[in-house]
């Protein structure tokens, strides 16, 4: 028996060669788009356009994806994390954070991660596979559902997952985010730790969405201990690729700057930060560094933070802090792990 089709594995192509296939004639195909991606279905019984006939019949070849909803917490700030199961057993999170009327929901590219920065517990926890573009987007419909009638309204790539290690998956849900889902490219950013030759590739592949870069080091030295994607790609080369990265008019590369007590935090390295970032139009988020459990590195103390950030904006740098929402429930940076071990109930 061949096995059933997940619609939102389609592209708009391919959802016309299905209906095809079948005989459907075109405007099915429009009203299935509209189904799967404004209406949020979850299952082909939802779509009540169609006649159960006709539902029942596609139902025979093909489905719509669904994952799990298997915890949902608030935390006290109003940040949200769901923890979602996929078909395999896999579990991912994706974090919700409401700022006014912007709603953002942080989203994970993989299960886990296979790049091993020291400070993050993802990364510590390692690397169980990639996410296909339907569960990336998938994340995003069944917040919208739970939500409902509010709506996410940006998305970024910060949660589980180096997004550009994932290049092929990222870069399709990335158009159909954009495409179907109708979230501008301007209100979407993807997060990496550095992948060089990926980040030369993604604006000929992708959607021109905002970027950003966790540089998180000023010396390859620390940058080496940190993330050990730097010891194949170095600072000198992934500022170049930034140097060459097509900005549109008005946009900025972000720069992404886990501050570490005794680490990374001298007014040394704010000095050297500004000297690596002449010529790039940019902006910081200094991120206080979230300690999870077990970790020994540390938070600078309050004055060491504005500090950081005064040095930067004294030589003319934008320098933001981004203090993580959700630390009570485990939503902030760094400290997602897509399970419950460990949490109290
Ligand atoms: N893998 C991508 C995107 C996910 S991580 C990347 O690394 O860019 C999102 C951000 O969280 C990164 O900027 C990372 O440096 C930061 N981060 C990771 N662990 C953290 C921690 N413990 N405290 C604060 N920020 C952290
Ligand atoms: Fe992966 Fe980003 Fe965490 Fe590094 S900081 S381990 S790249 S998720």
């Amino acid at each position: 028996m061949s096995q059933k089709i997940n619609l939102k594995s389609l592209s708009v192509d391919e959802l016309h060669d299905f209906a095809a296939d079948y005989h459907l004639p075109r405007y099915r195909v429009d009203q299935l788009l509209h189904w799967l991606y404004d209406r949020y279905a979850a299952d082909l019984q939802e779509i009540t356009e169609f006649s159960k006939a006709l539902r029942d019949e596609l139902a025979q070849k093909a489905y719509i994806s669904s994952p799990g909803l298997v915890a949902r917490q608030r935390s006290e700030d109003g940040t949200e994390k769901f923890l979602f199961s996929l078909k395999d057993g896999n579990t991912i999170e994706s974090v919700l954070i409401t700022d006014k009327d912007r709603l953002t929901l942080c989203i994970s590219s993989q299960a886990g991660c296979a790049m091993g920065c020291s400070f993050c517990l993802t990364g510590e926890l390692g690397f169980n596979r990639n996410l296909e573009a339907f569960e990336i987007i998938d994340q995003i419909i069944s917040v919208n559902r739970l939500i409902s009638p509010r709506k996410v309204s940006n998305i970024v790539f910060m949660g589980m997952g180096e997004p550009l290690a994932n290049f092929g998956e990222v870069t399709s849900a990335l158009w159909k985010i954009t495409g179907l889902m109708a979230i501008s490219k301007r209100r979407i950013t993807v997060s990496t730790s550095g992948l060089v030759p990926r980040i030369l590739e993604f604006p000929k592949k992708a959607p021109e969405v905002n970027l950003a870069v966790s540089l998180n080091a000023t010396t390859d030295e620390v940058r080496d201990r940190l993330m050990p994607v730097n010891r194949s790609y170095p600072i000198g080369m992934l500022l170049d690729a930034c140097r060459r990265y097509p900005l549109q008019s008005g946009r900025r590369i972000t720069f992404e700057y886990v501050l570490i007590d005794g680490v990374n935090d001298t007014s040394e390295d704010a000095g050297r930060l500004v000297r690596l970032l002449r010529g790039i139009r940019c902006k910081v988020n200094i991120i206080p560094y979230n300690p999870h459990e077990g970790s020994r590195l540390k938070r600078p103390s309050n004055p060491g933070v504005l500090a950081f950030q005064k040095a930067l904006e004294d030589s003319h740098v934008t320098a933001l802090i981004r203090e993580s929402k959700g630390q009570d429930i485990l939503a902030a940076c760094g400290q997602l792990r897509g399970d419950f071990q460990g949490k109290e109930h």
